[in-house]
């Protein structure tokens, strides 16, 4: 199936959100999913863009809310692949209490994070995962604040399905998408994309040298939190690859009562003209 559709992305040369979007398009291939059945929500922020550029159904939504709009179309509609995507700003800065909630509330859904230490799309801010001591505009002396740890967040708030990926290894990325997507519960996928242009310190260097692959621990167990914990922790939180997986955790649809295993739209929504028209006039 053809994911990728006829626009043109505007992020900069070399940006590494390129490869998160062919990455998602394999990903997406490779399962063999209709298009038609795939809904990609993303925030606000370079990575944002994302949403228009898959032949999916996508849906561009504000700052830091991907998560919630994402849970929405989940429950509106279960039997959609839905994924949600933004950068480390939007998901973990003015989106954190969303995505805390979203781990603990193990939804199918993949979310697929741009992390690249900066806010790009306002040019060059630090962010919320940007170093102790990165310079930044807003920061010309050094930041003064601990960087968060997204990967530590997700694993203490019950996460099933982490994973950690870079750029430069498409292979590997589509991999851990795929995997994402095949679980059944939330996944966190948050990868190393480099700013080019204003992240002058975590650059694709940077990132070869500081980052430890999973694949050279052959002991590694990555069904087993404590050790997910201690691994995140000892490399920093620079380690890529499979982090954790848990699948025997029930997802929130089928906790509900009655939930419908069809969709709402196909199920139950009966509306005519004029009760459309009454729900945008409260809106007005
Ligand atoms: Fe990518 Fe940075 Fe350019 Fe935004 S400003 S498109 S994050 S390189």
């Amino acid at each position: 199936k053809e994911f990728r559709n006829n626009v043109r992305p505007n992020w900069c040369p070399g940006c590494g959100d390129f490869a998160v979007q062919a990455s998602m398009q394999r990903a997406l291939g490779n399962l063999n999913l209709e298009p038609e059945n795939v809904a990609l929500i993303s925030g606000i922020g370079c990575s944002g863009r994302i949403s228009g550029y898959l032949n999916v159904y996508g849906f561009h939504g504000v700052h830091g809310r991907s998560l919630p709009i994402a849970q929405g179309v989940k429950l509106a509609n279960r039997n959609l692949t839905v994924l949600a995507s933004g950068g480390d700003g939007d998901g973990f800065g003015i989106g954190l209490g969303h995505f805390m909630h979203a781990v603990r509330r193990n939804m199918d859904i993949t979310y697929v994070v741009m992390d690249n230490q900066i806010y790009g799309l306002t040019k060059g801010q630090h962010s919320p995962t940007s170093a102790f001591g990165f310079k930044a505009k807003t920061t010309p002396a050094g930041n003064i604040e601990n960087a968060i740890s997204p990967l530590q967040i997700a694993l203490s708030a019950g996460i099933t399905y982490l994973a950690q990926g870079f750029s430069s290894d498409v292979n590997q990325l589509t991999e851990l998408i795929q995997g994402g997507i095949e679980h059944k519960g939330f996944s966190l996928i948050n990868v190393f994309s480099p700013c080019v242009t204003y992240n002058k310190v975590n650059t694709y260097e940077w990132f070869k040298e500081h980052t430890v692959s999973l694949d050279q621990f052959p002991d590694y167990n990555p069904t087993d939190r404590a050790s997910a914990i201690a691994k995140v922790m000892e490399t920093d939180g620079l380690c890529t690859g499979l982090i954790f997986k848990d699948e025997k955790k029930p997802v929130f649809e089928d906790l509900v009562q009655n939930y419908p295993q069809e969709a709402y739209l196909n199920s139950n929504l009966e509306m005519d003209q004029s009760m459309f028209d009454e729900l945008m006039r409260e809106f007005a």
